[in-house]
């Protein structure tokens, strides 16, 4: 039984999956998809690995438990669960440029999961409702990946500047902070959600929450250009060639990253 944050759900996860026991997990903070994906985010020999691992066979959540979290693990899962938009986008463009796999059950289960958390009015942390829908649809994302079996639904090159900016960063920052900032700039990019994912992180909150701790601007442009290289073959927006330069461009002159980049 997990009882905590995402980095004991993942040993747990991970040791479980090992001895091949079940797991039931009570996630303590909701800071993004781990406590119900099928993957483990864990440092092997100094670095931070994705490992496979089983989903639990039991989830608990009590929201009174997760409206006590600091904040930050709030907006976390919030900008974890905005890489759906982006994700899915740089899923099918795979699809077009290499003709990979599109699972559409999975492609349908991850807007309806944003949409539910999106239309609810009261996005606070300490609204337990609000929690509830937030961990529900965090939790279809990860079902989502273990339908398809792969990280595909859930994460695209949002991720892979997230974990480029993790490897380079003097002090990267929680993972669904970064995927967040990461998302709104590569929407610009693929040109299909920007309106959406901007109304997204003006309205929850994410914005303001994310300007007061600003990621910091030379290290996460140099993530930007390592990020192809994060995942071997693994197409995304990212590897058409002048698409980094033109994120870079954005990103320097964009009126909202400037407040998000410091
Ligand atoms: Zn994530």
């Amino acid at each position: 039984m997990a009882i905590g944050g995402g980095k004991v759900i993942d040993c747990c996860k991970y040791m479980a999956f090992l001895n091949k026991l079940p797991l039931f997990v009570m996630p303590t903070a909701i800071s993004n998809d781990g406590f119900c994906s099928p993957l483990a985010s864990l440092m092997v020999n100094g670095k931070k690995r994705t490992l496979k691992t089983g989903l639990p066979q039991g989830i608990v959540i009590d929201t009174k438990i997760l409206a006590k979290a600091p904040i930050k693990f709030f907006y976390s899962g919030i900008g974890d669960l905005l890489s759906k938009f982006t994700a899915l986008n740089d899923w099918k463009f795979a699809f077009r440029q290499s003709g990979e796999y599109v699972d559409d059950f999975a492609v349908a289960l991850s807007p309806n999961s944003l949409e539910a958390f999106l239309n609810y009015p009261d996005k606070t942390p300490q609204d337990s409702e609000c929690l509830r829908i937030l961990s529900n649809s965090l939790l279809l994302s990860g079902i989502a990946m273990e339908v398809v079996g792969s990280s595909r639904p859930a994460s695209g090159s949002e991720h892979l500047i997230s974990h480029a900016y993790d490897q380079i960063s003097s002090q990267p920052s929680m993972h669904g902070l970064q995927v967040g900032i990461a998302t709104y700039a590569i929407s610009f990019l693929q040109n299909k959600e920007f309106e959406n994912v901007r109304k997204a992180i003006l309205e929850t909150g994410f914005f303001d929450f994310n300007k007061k701790y600003p990621l910091n601007k030379t290290e996460f442009i140099e993530a930007i250009k390592l990020a192809p290289k994060i995942k071997e073959n693994f197409t995304t927006i990212l590897s058409e060639t002048g698409q980094i330069e033109k994120l870079i461009d954005f990103v320097q002159k964009d009126e909202l990253m400037q407040q998000l980049l410091a």
